[in-house]
């Protein structure tokens, strides 16, 4: 028997209800390798599937939980065998398959990455999917041009998952910081991941008639979206890019295209669940180098299964600062 958080879904009413629960290994999904999961994370999906679902969740009872680390307990596949440290992001888990909020899940060797050196599984779900995209959305900046001294970036929320390690990443990297934060309360924070420069939300999240305005950012990671993306590239220097990762602040993009016309803006995508497994390898190496532990550990808050709905409702209400690392065990 094993603990895992279970959403079941009633079908009269058509409500979900989450609970810690005991679970036996037959009631695992198939998959080739069996992972005594030992740490999981809390990211915005996680926060609609452990709730009404979002669409995401196929069938109930479900597990959610879309990333997790751990150690391999079974294997029908050469790559892994047991003892081996893995980590798993993407590729639906935790939303079409049984996730990480679970003492033990079964998945594709596919989905999984071997742990780098330098991280252990802690820390690996303190970086979790937002911070494995903080750090695609990074290599994608600099693989279109992106380097220190250029001036500063901008980040959008900032004090979120995915800003936050994006914030600690490019302080670390050598870049200036420009965070931007719906929370002044967060500003002490974010200087101490590395920020040069607080942006208030409210500063950069209307809208404005002027397709451009002064050059003021030499790359971005947006993990919000709507007005704020569409302003933002309006403030892009000559030739710089956006990495679009997020849509905390709406789906929409009320824009012109004048910045790509007239100054060669590029608003780059990023997609973390289907990115290909040697990007994955090169994202997580790069974390393990250019990600300082101690700036990790200041985002971390530290969480058991049973937290996990309070902490679904909190990051759909933009409530988490950090990282949440849970403890599933
Ligand atoms: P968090 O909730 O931790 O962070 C989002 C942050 O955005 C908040 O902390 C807040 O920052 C800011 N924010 C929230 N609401 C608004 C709003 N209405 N207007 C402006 N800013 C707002 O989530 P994550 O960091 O984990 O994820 C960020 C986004 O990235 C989400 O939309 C998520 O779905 C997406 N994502 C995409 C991935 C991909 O593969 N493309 C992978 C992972 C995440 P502050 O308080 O500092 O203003």
């Amino acid at each position: 028997m094993f603990k895992a958080l279970v959403v079941t879904k009633d079908a009269e009413s058509g409500k979900t209800a989450a609970s810690v629960q005991e679970l036996t290994l037959d009631d695992l999904p198939a998959g080739e390798v069996t992972v005594s999961v030992e740490f999981s994370t809390v990211n915005y999906k996680d926060g609609l599937c452990i709730g009404p679902g979002g669409g995401l969740v196929r069938n109930y009872p479900h597990v959610p939980g879309i990333d997790f680390a751990g150690t391999v307990e079974a294997s029908d596949d050469p790559r892994y065998a047991p003892g081996d440290k893995v980590v798993l992001t993407g590729w639906r888990v935790g939303e079409a398959h049984w996730g990480g909020y679970s003492q033990k899940a079964r998945v594709k060797a596919d989905w999984l990455v071997p742990l780098p050196d330098g991280l252990d599984s802690r820390q690996a779900m303190a970086v979790g999917t937002a911070g494995l995209t903080a750090m695609l959305s990074v290599m994608a900046l600099e693989d279109h041009g992106l380097k220190p001294g250029q001036g500063p970036v901008l980040v959008t929320g900032a004090a979120g998952g995915v800003g936050s390690v994006a914030t600690a990443i490019l302080a670390s990297l050598g870049h200036e910081v420009a965070g931007v934060t719906g929370r002044p309360e967060t500003a002490d924070y974010l200087r101490e991941l590395g920020a040069t420069q607080i942006v208030a939300r409210e500063d950069i999240n209307e809208t404005t008639k002027r397709p451009l305005e002064a050059e003021a950012w030499s790359g971005c990671v947006d993990a919000v979206g709507g007005a704020m993306l569409a302003r933002v590239l309006g403030q892009m220097k000559y030739g710089a890019s956006v990495a679009a990762v997020g849509l905390a602040g709406g789906a929409g993009l009320p824009a012109t295209v004048i910045p790509f016309l007239l100054r060669g803006v590029n608003l780059l995508g990023i997609d973390s669940v289907m990115q290909p497994y040697d990007n994955r390898l090169r994202a997580w190496q790069r974390i393990a180098k250019d990600l300082p532990m101690a700036k990790l550990d200041a985002m971390v808050h530290p969480a058991g299964l049973q937290d996990l709905p309070q902490l679904g409702a909190d990051i759909l209400a933009g409530q988490i600062k950090g990282r949440v690392v849970v403890d599933v065990n």
